[in-house]
């Protein structure tokens, strides 16, 4: 892999321009979204996207999703366009909905990994739609953390990522949602959500009719079983301390961690919990907003490490509206180890 000396550029148009020049030359630049940074590189240069996987460690059958500024970019990145996507984009785009199409030809095997369709999303943030209008090209984009561990929600936790291993980040603050977008096929009549983000399931019921939700939004795949979105059999959004999560109120989980006290022993925890713990304490977000917990949630994720924490208990999100995104990140971050409280 190449070195580079990672260059921190600002949203300041002249730096988008800096931006926008390194991608069309084929390299890679983190770039901030309104849900999580994206590690950004030309959609259509197959050579530059495989180096996405190369400096984040991402095995190369986990396809990546094509961002866009404008409608008409769809088009000739996918074969048909359903009327359910039509309806979608007209109610969430730009935003943080990602939806699966049948792709065309111009889409590389690196970007869509071998598969027949591909993930497109038009983002909201000004940055991103300036950097990709700038380019003039489609950004292929996953998120811009090394693979397996949780998500990067400000240049900072960009760099101690990705410093050296990639040419340039954007500073564009703190993500606004903090988790990554809605997944929803609809290259199939009946849409199906693989991955819960911004846009709720009401949200899309609301547009579409009823959904479907993957089996693997809540629960481990099978051994051998087939992924619809290949991202969800991988260790995910995993810290180095052990998660645990735990199901009860908010007093059951109080008292649960405080019964559990001892060396390296920390809370994953709601603001209005912290007070009352004997236990370092990371709050992820307000107890009932779980608008809150999703914008804290990878920070917080991050913090545990750098206290040094080994062992998090978590309290457990709402698991509908927004809460779901939270709780599928959380799942998967405690590799679905649940402690359900006995009260
Ligand atoms: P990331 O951008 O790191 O959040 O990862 C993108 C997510 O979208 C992963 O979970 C992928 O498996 C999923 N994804 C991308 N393209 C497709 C596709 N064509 N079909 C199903 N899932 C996809
Ligand atoms: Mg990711």
């Amino acid at each position: 892999m190449d070195f580079y000396t990672t260059r921190l550029l600002t949203d300041a148009p002249e730096d988008i321009t800096v931006a926008a020049t390194l991608l069309r030359e084929g390299e890679l630049v983190a770039i901030p979204t309104e849900t999580v940074y994206g590690l950004a590189a030309d959609a259509l240069n197959g050579p530059a996207v495989a180096r996405i996987f190369q400096a984040k460690g991402r095995p190369m059958d986990n396809p990546l999703i094509v961002h866009v500024a404008d409608w008409d970019e769809v088009a000739p990145l996918t074969a048909e366009i359903p009327e359910n996507a039509r309806k979608l984009a007209q109610a969430y785009w730009p935003g943080p909905l990602t939806m699966i199409l049948k792709k065309s030809a111009r889409i590389p095997d690196e970007v869509s990994a071998g598969l027949s369709t591909v993930a497109v999303r038009m983002p909201s943030h000004p940055v991103a739609r300036a950097i990709i209008k700038a380019s003039g090209c489609p950004l292929a984009a996953p998120s811009a953390n090394r693979s397996g561990i949780p998500s990067p929600t400000t240049a900072a936790h960009v760099l101690a990522d990705m410093d050296g291993r990639i040419a340039a980040v954007v500073d564009g603050g703190e993500c606004r949602v903090g988790v990554e977008s809605t997944v929803v096929d609809v290259s199939q009549p009946v849409p199906r959500l693989l991955r819960p983000g911004g846009i709720t399931p009401e949200m899309l019921e609301e547009v579409v009719g009823l959904i479907e939700i993957d089996p693997a939004v809540t629960h481990a795949l099978d051994e051998g079983a087939v992924a619809a979105s290949p991202g969800m059999k991988y260790k995910h959004y995993a810290p180095k301390a052990t998660i645990l999560l735990i199901k009860g109120t908010s007093e059951g989980y109080v008292a649960y961690v405080n019964a559990h006290r001892g060396d390296g022993v920390g809370a994953l925890c709601f603001e209005e919990q912290a007070a009352g713990l004997q236990v370092p304490a990371v709050p992820y977000g307000r107890q009932d907003d779980p608008a809150s917990q999703a914008h804290g949630v990878f920070d917080a994720l991050r913090r545990l490490d750098e206290l040094g924490i080994q062992t998090a208990y978590a309290a457990c999100p709402a698991e509908d509206g927004m809460g779901l995104a939270v709780y599928n990140r959380l799942l998967r971050a405690a590799a679905f180890q649940v402690v359900t409280l006995n009260e």
